[in-house]
This record gives structure tokens, sequence and C-alpha cells, in this order.
């Protein structure tokens, strides 16, 4: 089946009570067992069931089989944002001593938790994952995971997915990819290799920016077995299995950064919608950087679908769209006097939402970091980043060129 029939159904198919065409929002916190053996069985791992609702809720759990079948992977952990996703596998797999490889080209609170990471003794270097070979050459006795991005907010640069991929398995390093910017509906990371895919629910899978999610998918593509910081608790069934099992029984029991089931609801419904979302939103980017490489008063625009684009052949390859983020550096007029003259286009942070969306991203989101990361980044002062939605392109194109006029 294809992706939306597959998605569309899989509540459904996972069995519902009344025939719901939804699985409903489980509200309840606990649950009961009438045979307390049973009761035993379940917090021993040794019977599936429901314990308490810090790890495990019926709403989350359909949820989370949905980005499964999206994936194409093996399990899901839901968490309540997309930072918690990160910040909870990172803890529940790494420790003290450990070395990561991190893309430089980072998600801005991505950036502050690895900085985090750090303090708490974990070496973290950055590099230019647009290169396999800047990855390989940082690689140490003691690195244990990889992180990138697949297209990088804001300046766009596409990640070297696939050459990166190999170097994990040669060196049996997990590989953690953020496919957030593209969706598995533009590309499943697990066909490169990754170990380990988050994604936040909040942007696209949601799309309408009324709820707040995350989730990290295991493959089935990294072999556990030799993996150094799993408990002996959590190697139980298949090994493809074990590092999802400490991550939601370890990480998510002692952060208890967890997905609501109001939140899971919302985001399901959402997501049923995102490969139409997608091709409208794509489209409409893909229109309005056309227009907008053109435009005198814009200096540079960065798309990972314009031909000149540094990687715009590794991204035709790799994704079946070029997204819907782009940034732009303007020649002469102010960002904010353009930020302040589009009507439209919502100035905000947030991206992914049905809505297009346009931040400054010095004077906000990449404020704290300073000058100088923000030069390594290759972050102008004038760089506006816009997050397309699916309006309709004649009003979007109406909308820069007044603004722009
Ligand atoms: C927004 C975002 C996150 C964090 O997600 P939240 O749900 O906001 O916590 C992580 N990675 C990328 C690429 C994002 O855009």
């Amino acid at each position: 089946m294809g992706f939306t029939s597959k998605i569309l159904h899989a509540d459904r198919r996972g069995g519902v009570e009344h025939g719901s065409i939804h699985k409903p929002i489980h509200t309840a916190v606990t649950f009961g067992y009438d045979d307390a053996r049973d009761l035993a069985a379940v917090f021993q791992g040794r019977q599936s069931g429901y314990s308490y609702g810090r790890q495990v809720n019926p709403t989350v759990n359909a949820l989370q089989d949905k980005i499964s079948l999206m994936e194409g992977g093996v399990a899901t952990a839901a968490f309540a944002t997309g930072m918690a996703a990160i910040g909870t596998t990172l803890f529940a797999l790494l420790r003290n001593g450990d070395h990561m490889i991190s893309s430089s080209y980072l998600f801005g609170n991505t950036n502050s938790l690895f900085n985090s990471f750090e303090a708490h003794g974990i070496e973290v270097s950055f590099v230019d994952s647009t290169d396999a070979a800047a990855v390989e050459a940082q690689m140490r006795d003691n690195t244990r995971l990889v992180f990138v991005e697949t297209i990088a907010n804001p300046r766009t640069q596409v990640s070297d997915l696939a050459g990166i991929g190999q170097l994990c398995r040669d060196r049996g390093v997990v590989y953690f990819v953020d496919n957030t910017m593209t969706t598995p509906y533009l590309f499943q990371p697990r066909t490169v290799g990754a170990s380990l895919v988050i994604n936040s629910l909040t942007k696209y899978i949601g799309g309408h920016a009324n709820a707040l999610g995350g989730a990290v998918t295991e493959t089935g593509n990294f072999d556990w077995s030799g993996f150094p910081n799993l408990y002996d608790n959590y190697k139980k069934g298949e090994v493809s299995t074990w590092a999802i099992t400490q991550i939601k029984k370890k990480g998510l029991r002692d952060f208890g950064a967890s997905l609501g089931p109001e939140a899971a609801h919302h985001i399901s419904v959402g997501s049923d919608t995102l490969a139409l979302r997608m091709d409208r939103a794509c489209s409409n980017a893909a229109q309005l950087t056309q227009y907008l490489a053109a435009h005198p008063a814009i200096k540079r625009v960065y798309y990972p679908g314009l031909a000149d684009h540094p990687q715009h052949e590794r991204s035709a390859d790799l994704f079946k769209h070029h997204g819907a983020i782009f940034s732009v550096e303007l020649a002469e007029m102010d960002c904010f006097d353009f930020l302040n003259k589009l009507d439209l286009v919502i100035c905000t942070s947030n991206l992914g939402d049905t809505r297009s969306l346009a931040i400054p991203v010095a004077h906000s989101i990449y404020y704290e970091m300073g000058p100088e990361r923000r030069a390594s980044m290759g972050i102008d002062d004038s760089l506006v980043r816009f997050s397309i939605g699916i309006e309709d392109v004649e009003d979007l194109l109406a909308d820069f060129e007044q603004a722009l006029a």
C-alpha cells in the first residue's frame, strides 16, 4: 500500500473498540489488574501490558505504531517534544567518557542540548556533515554515535547521508538521524543505514501547530549485541529492540518527558494528511524560490531545489521533494522592514505548519549562540528563514512581490 493508505487505516487495523476509526483518547494514568500475577509479569517484561502513564499509554502506542509504519521501522518511542526525544535517547544510550560526532549545521536548540551534554562528561565533536570524510576524521575508539540532520535549518545544507551511513556501518557506530525537515514521506533514513531516527512531531507530522511531540524510531539496522551501554535487564527478545526498550523503560522512566494522550490524538489526526501537505508545501517552496532567486532585492536564496545549491544533486537523489524550508539574504533592504511588509506570511518561530512562517534567524533563534558561532554556521545578519505552508501559491507570490516592491 501507498504511504497515505497505510497510515489512514493504521488505527483501525491495530484494533479499536466499537469499530471506532480513530484510536480513542485514553486519559487513564494507571491500569488495574484482576490477577496480581499479571501485574508482576508486566512489570518484569514477561508480558506486554500497561503499567503507568509515564511510560505507556494506549493512544500514544497507536501513534508510535503509525510512526513506525511511516519510517518502515521496528518500533517507536514517543515523547513530549522533539527535544525530549533527542535528549532522552542520548541520556539512555551514552555515558560519561563517551564521544559523539554531530553535524555543526544543527537546529539551535539541539546545539544547546549537546553543549549541556558536554558539560556532563560526553565529548561532542562538531563537523561539516555535508562531507563523510569530515566525520571519519573525528572517529575515535570511544565514538559511540553520529548525529546529523537531513536538511539543516536555516541554511539548508544536506548531509552526506549515505556516505556517513556507510562509515557508521563499517565502524559499528550508532547513526542517529533527525528527519524532521524531510519527514518519512520525503525520505526514510533507514535506507541509508540510520540506526535511530528522530522526528519532531510538532512540525510536519502533526502539521497544524496545535500539539508538541517527538518520536524516536528504531530502524533495525544496528546490531546492538556489541553496544556496551545496554543494561542486561533490557537485553530481552529481538536484539533490534534492545536499545528502544532501554530508551522507553529507562529513559522515559528516569526523565518522564512523556507524550500526553490528547497531544498524541491531535498529532495522529494531523499526520493523516502528511503526504498531501508535503506535496503542496514543497511545490509552493519550489515556485517561490525560483521567483526569489531572480529578484534583484534578494542577494541569495538557500534551497536544495535550486540548481546552484551545493548539494542539489544529492537532494534530488535522496528526497522525493526538496523540502519546504528555504532562507534568503537580502541585498539592501532591512530584514525587519521586509518581515513587517509581509502580510500573509506570519512572523514567528516554528516550522512545518500549514501556514507560511518567517523568522529573522540571527536576531531570534540563533541570537544566544553569539556572532562567532553564527559566522561558523554561515548565518548572515540579514538571513530570513521561511517555512512555506499550503496556501495558494498565487497568494504567496503576490505577498512576496508587494513586500519586496
Ligand atoms: C523543532 C525541531 C526539533 C525539536 O522539536 P520540538 O518538538 O520543538 O522540541 C528538533 N529538530 C529539528 C530539526 C527541529 O526543527
